[in-house]
């Protein structure tokens, strides 16, 4: 069965042009409750550390340099179908190729600046979840 979680983050790029809530705003129009929300900010370690699962990929360097250069905004978000319902929204990892009203569409620069984060799994959306808040912090 399909969760009803998935893990998101606003990317520096994103954050650095002010699109914070922009990208909020839609996301919440698009049926997804804000489950947890931060604004902190990635050291090289900690990002290299989320994406550990990339780390034989060759832009792995620059992906973890470029997340940890500025703050970002984390979230959880509730939906039935959540990781599935919230990939179509941010669209294709390269805007180039996104559809037109996708999130990446309309905010991201490039394929490696390209604004948002969506987990790629229920059981991922969890262990991404949970890097950044506690039981506590999520609602
Ligand atoms: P995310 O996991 O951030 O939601 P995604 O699942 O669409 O993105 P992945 O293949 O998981 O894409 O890649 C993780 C991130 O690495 C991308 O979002 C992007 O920032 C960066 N990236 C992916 N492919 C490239 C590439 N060819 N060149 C540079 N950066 C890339
Ligand atoms: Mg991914």
């Amino acid at each position: 069965m399909a969760g009803n979680r998935t893990f998101t983050m606003v990317k520096p790029d994103a954050m650095a042009a002010g699109n914070m809530g922009n990208i909020l705003q839609k996301i919440e129009q698009s049926g997804f409750r804000i489950a947890a929300l931060k604004v902190t900010r990635l050291s090289h370690a900690q990002a290299g550390a989320f994406y550990e699962v990339h780390k034989e990929r060759p832009f792995y360097g620059e992906l973890v340099k470029y997340m940890s250069s500025g703050v970002i905004a984390a979230a959880i978000l509730e939906k039935n179908n959540a990781v599935e319902d919230f990939r179509k929204l941010i669209g294709a990892t390269d805007p180039a190729k996104a559809e037109a009203g996708t999130i990446r569409k309309l905010y991201a620069k490039s394929i490696q600046e390209n604004a948002v984060h969506g987990s790629d799994s229920d059981d991922n959306a969890k262990i991404e979840g949970g890097f950044f808040f506690s039981a506590l912090e999520q609602f």
